[in-house]
Order: C-alpha cells, then structure tokens, then sequence
C-alpha cells in the first residue's frame, strides 16, 4: 500500500527552490544595522535585527538563519563570546558567522577566527563586499550542509545519493517528503510552525496552504512508521512540529 503511494521517482523531478535566506544582524549601532538591511533587503535576503546577545537569542530560538553577522564590541556580552557560545552550544550545525569589526590587526582576526566564526570583516567596509562575502560564506555552508549525510538510530538520509534509508533498507519518498525529511534532519530538536515549515522547505514563492505541511506530514510518518521512526516527528500542540530523533517509539505526543 506504501508502494503505490510512493510510486514515482524523486530523482526525475526538479530540485526544490530554495526559501530566502534568512540572515540575523546583531550589531548595537542602529545605523550600521540601517546600512546593513538597505543593502541586503533588495537582494532577497530576509533580515533580522538584534542589538545585543540576549536579544539574539531569542530571535535564534524563533527561526532558523542562514547566516549571522557579528558585531565584535556588543554592549553586554561581547561578539566574539557570543560566537563562541553560539558554536559551542550546538553539536549540530550552527549558523556561519561573519565577524564585524573595527579592529583590523592580525591577532584580532586570528583570535574572532579562532572564535569560530567563519569569516571576518573590518570596518568600514562596502555593502558590495559585503554581498560578497556573505553570498560566498553561505554556499559555502549549503555545501558542507547539503553533503553530510545525516543518521539517527537507523534513519539514514545521504543528500549526495538522494536517497533515505532505514536500518539499510532504502525507500522511496515524494520530493516534498524527501526536502521535508532532509529539513526535519538538518535542524532537529527544535519546533517549527507550519508557516516556517513552508517557508524552509516549500519556498517563499510556494502557494502552498498551511495543511499541505500536515498532509505530507502524515504521509512521511506513514513511511517511517515500519521501523518506528514516525516518533521522530512529533506534534507540538499550538506550535508545529518537532524533530526529536531520541524517541523511538516510546513518548509520542503526537495525535
Ligand atoms: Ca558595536
């Protein structure tokens, strides 16, 4: 039954557009922030702004970004520890981070790389360079990204082969199912509205309703279920969803 539902083959259909990127600037200075969004505004990027470190924790926990900027003297806790906090606290992937700064001399640099932010830029600099260096720092990122392949107890997605695996068997899913999937691995353990769900997966462009994320939801837990892997995905009530790949088949809290 399974089969028949998932009877064609995602690797003859085109590859899913990507949703804009969204990018989190957090810098004290209102009008270097003003500066920042004019310029990346108009090149599609979706803009964030927080002024200190614990604002932008609360954004960080709201959405998932494809990229920070840093301003290294924050009032409160500094740039490059918030940098450190940032990559330290996630085993998983965090956001890259490009460092702002005025400090232009070699020990800085090397010491905001050391941070663990991946690139770094003195001020003041061009809004053109900047483009730059954002848009080479982000493929950078979707490339390491999009070529680990992801396990978790048995669920195995290869993002090289396009294919997804359970306990070594291999199966077939819908390319919606598949980039549901991919995303739901990429970024466990954290909840999701619908609306954001579209929005990283389906695209901004997509005129797609909220209950098309349900749907396919429900079909993706079909599919998982035969090894229990649908527990992963669960329902977060008011909210969305959540992938928590630590409950096999033991706490569902999902309907
Ligand atoms: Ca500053």
């Amino acid at each position: 039954m399974i089969g028949a539902i998932f009877r064609f083959n995602y690797r003859q259909l085109p590859v899913r557009c990507r949703a804009m990127k969204r990018i989190l600037i957090v810098e004290d200075e209102p009008e270097i922030r003003e500066m920042i969004r004019f310029s990346l505004e108009p090149k599609g990027y979706l803009i964030n702004e927080a002024d200190n470190a614990q604002e932008a924790r609360k954004l960080l926990s709201q959405h998932a970004y494809d990229l920070i900027l840093m301003d290294w003297m924050l009032p409160g806790r500094s740039g490059l520890e918030f940098t450190r906090e940032i990559k330290q606290k996630n085993q998983k992937p965090s956001p890259p981070i490009i460092m702002l700064t005025a400090r232009a001399n070699e020990s800085d640099k090397v010491e905001g790389l050391d941070s663990g932010a991946d690139d770094y830029i003195t001020k003041p600099f061009s809004p053109r360079e900047l483009a730059a260096r954002i848009k080479a720092v982000i493929r950078r990122s979707h490339r390491e990204e999009d070529e680990t392949s992801l396990d978790f107890e048995g669920l195995c997605l290869d993002p090289v082969q396009h294919q997804v695996s359970l306990h070594g068997s291999p199966i077939n899913l819908s390319p919606a199912e598949y980039n549901l999937l991919h995303f739901f691995m990429s970024h466990p353990d954290r909840a999701y509205s619908r609306s954001q769900i579209l929005d990283k997966v389906w695209g901004d462009n997509a005129y797609v309703e909220e209950r098309t994320v349900d749907v396919h939801i429900r079909r993706l837990r079909k599919v998982l279920a035969v090894s229990g892997h649908d527990a992963f995905i669960q329902t977060v009530r008011g909210v969305g969803y959540r992938f928590t790949p630590d409950k096999l088949k033991t706490s569902r809290d999902n309907s």
